[in-house]
Order: structure tokens, then sequence, then C-alpha cells
């Protein structure tokens, strides 16, 4: 079964095609600049040579019908007719809190993708054109959509409920969502794997630790308590957004600065973080090499970030009940020996213990980090959102 993925961003869409009799990639790529002027797709099958192709791409639904155009090219494509495509697979941001699963899409699920717009301005909009414009585009093959937030459906009110009147929760649905859902889950299923576990005996915190960084507490398989909240910008602080902040902090800025609430959720999204504490970028690469050389705000928002991951480990296993295993990914997670061992160095009281050889060696692969006899495991897990988007599907569409 082949299976097309495809993930529709503000401005972008990444796209895969999947063998799903083996699981393998058979070719990958990503649009950029949909909507604006030097629009370009990147298109890399798994044993070719990378063909860049610019266009003119008004909207999704043109950058649909590039991306389909690609996949048939008789030169560089990797199938012969678009009827070889079984499914196809959409990551979709916000499902709300009628979704909790992936599931085929029809009207019922177009409608609620359209409900959540409010709450996922840039991502649902285009979510919503990259399916239509598949339908119109490939009549006939059957589309799932998979939700970043459904994962975390499964946290109780006490998880999701903030401490507003519930008369705002019920009228305008403000609560704890969560995202990265798709990761969380694709690396807990793999940490028990590792571990030759059942899901349904362990206790995981899963650190997605990225540009965007979330935690998830997952008890038994279930996630019972994320670090993102209403939107991605709740929890630790990130490359440019904020996280936890006084509320009052909010009206405070806008007063003192001037402006107005767009713009001070633009200033909370793009300007904060450790791109803001720093003063020198949102990458922690750069950030590592600044406080190697003494920069002092690098070095300050590299520790503000390791206490604020502690801190959440420690809340998380507390909800956990205990934690027999944490789980590093993303990238920053799956690509920094430094930064797992400085958080890792704050979690002895956890039993955790983790053996410098091999958490230098990890890097893109999956490995136990730990010590011999560690009571919590430490597992350095590469995501892989796109595979667990393409699994769903195939489940989904098997089942039909
Ligand atoms: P992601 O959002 O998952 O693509 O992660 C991107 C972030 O990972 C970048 O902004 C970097 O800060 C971080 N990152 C990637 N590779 C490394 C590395 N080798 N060392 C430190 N940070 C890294």
């Amino acid at each position: 079964m082949k299976v097309l993925v495809i993930n529709c961003g503000s401005s972008s869409l990444k796209y895969q095609l999947m063998d799903m009799d083996n699981n393998n990639r058979i070719a990958k790529g990503l649009v950029e600049r949909i909507g604006l002027p030097g629009a370009l797709l990147t298109h890399k099958p798994k044993d070719g040579e990378k063909e860049v192709i610019v266009a003119e791409l008004p909207n999704h639904a043109a950058a649909i019908k590039l991306v389909l155009e690609t996949v048939v090219d008789p030169d560089y494509g990797v199938v012969k007719s678009l009827s070889e495509i079984d499914a196809v697979g959409h990551r979709v941001l916000h499902g709300g809190e009628k979704v909790s699963g992936s599931v085929l899409i029809d009207d019922e699920v177009k409608q609620a993708i359209e409900d959540c717009i409010e709450l996922g301005p840039l991502h649902n909009p285009a979510n919503l054109a990259g399916i239509e414009a598949c339908e119109r585009m490939m009549p006939g093959i059957r589309q799932v959509a998979v939700f970043d937030t459904a994962f975390h459906q499964t946290m109780p009110p006490e998880a999701y409920l903030y401490g507003i009147p519930y008369e705002l929760y019920e009228k305008y649905k403000i609560r704890r969502y969560g995202f990265h859902g798709t990761s969380h889950k694709y690396v807990s299923q793999r940490a028990a794997a590792m571990l030759g576990k059942r899901i349904e005996k362990l206790r995981l915190i899963s650190c997605h630790l990225g540009n965007g960084s979330s935690l998830a507490a997952i008890k038994h398989g279930k996630s019972i308590e994320t670090s993102m909240g209403f939107t991605p910008l709740e929890g630790l602080m990130m490359g440019t957004r904020s996280g936890d902040l006084d509320p009052t902090i909010v009206s405070f800025i806008m007063k003192k600065e001037n402006l107005s609430g767009e713009q001070i959720n633009d200033f909370l999204n793009k300007k904060c973080g450790v791109l803001g504490l720093s003063g020198v970028s949102s990458d922690f690469r750069d950030l590592q090499k600044a406080a190697e050389e003494g920069n002092y705000r690098a070095q300050l928002a590299l520790d503000v970030f390791v206490h604020d991951v502690k801190k959440y480990v420690g809340a998380y296993s507390a909800a956990l009940d205990g934690v027999d295993a944490i789980i590093f990914t993303a990238g920053l997670g799956e690509n920094s020996p430094e930064m797992r061992k400085n958080i890792c160095n704050t979690l002895s009281y956890l039993g955790v213990s983790i053996d410098d050889e091999k958490n230098q060696a990890a890097r893109g692969e999956e490995v136990d980090i730990s010590m011999w006899g560690a009571k919590c495991r430490v597992l350095v897990i590469p995501t892989d959102e796109e595979l667990m988007i393409a699994l769903d599907t195939k489940e989904i569409v098997s089942q039909l």
C-alpha cells in the first residue's frame, strides 16, 4: 500500500510518499513560499537526485497540483500514475474537542476542522485547503486526517481546565489542548518496543525539544498532561515563544510598549523565548557556541531552558506517580548530547543516570543512553511524524 502524507503549513507544504508494505519512504519534498513571489518545490526521491522546481503558486491548491505532477513526472517522478497511491494522510493542527483520534475524512470531519479555524488560524485553513485540493485532484482516493491535538484528548478535566469561569470553557472552548501529539504518540510507542514492555504498563515522559518544545506525561499509552495549552505558546520557553508567563505581563507590556492585541501575539510567538532572552539566536547550536565563547545571556537562556525542562519533568513524574523512562526527541532532543546531559544531571533523584559514551554517540538513531541498571531509563528516539501519519492512515483505510 502506498500512502501520500501531506503536511500543509500556512505558506509551506511538506509531503512524503510512503510504501507501507515495508514502512519505507519512496520520496519526500517541500513546497515553500506558497502565495508569495519565488515559490519553489524541492523534491527528493529516496535514491535519486534532488530536484528544485520554481513555480507560480498562488495557493495550496496550486501547490498540491504541482506535488501530484511531480510524483508522476516521467523524469524524476516515483510512480507512473496517481492511481498507484492508495490513500492520503493529512496532518491537521487542531481538532478541538470533537476529535480524539485519526479519522477518515468526510463532510463532518471537514466541518470539525473548519469549526476549529479560530483555534488554529494559521494552520487549519491551510490543512482544509490541502484536503479539498486532494479531493478534487485524486477523486475516489481515501483521505485520513491525523490531528496534532488528538493524542492529548485523553487528558482528564483536572489537567485540561484553566482557572477561569467554567462558562468561558463552555462558551469559547478555552482549555488545554496540547500539540505535537503525533510525535509524542510515535515516540511513546517506540519506547515501549525498545524497552520490550507493553505500553499499558509504562509511565513515560516524552520531551519533544526543537524550535517548538513540549513535554507530555504518558500513562499506560495515554497522554494525561502536556505543557502546550490552548495554543502552542504555553509551556517551556522555546526558540522564539515565551512559554509560561504571569498573564499580567501581557497587558503590562502592551501598555508600556504601546502594542495592539495582534502585535503582542506576534511578539510573544516570534521575539521571545531563547531568542529574546539571549539576544543571540533562536537556534540552540548558536546559543551553545556563544555560551562557550563566554556570552553571558546565551548561557542564561540555556540555563533557563534546562530549568524549565527539569520543572516539568518533576511535575509530570508526580502526575504519573513515578516514571519508568524519559524520552528525548526532535531537533534538539535528538541531536544535542550537551542538552540531554545538562537536563539529566538534574534528575538523579528520579533514578536517572546516563552513560556519557552512549549519550555522545546517540544521533539520529534509537538509543537507550542510561547506565546499566538505572531505575529510570533515558531514551533518544528520532521522531517520525510522517511515518505515524502513514501508519494511522493505513490502519484506517485497511479497516474499510
Ligand atoms: P526541530 O524544530 O525539531 O526541527 O528542531 C530544530 C532545532 O533543533 C534547531 O533550532 C536547533 O536549535 C536544534 N538543533 C538541531 N541540531 C542541533 C545540534 N546538533 N545541537 C544543538 N541543537 C540542535
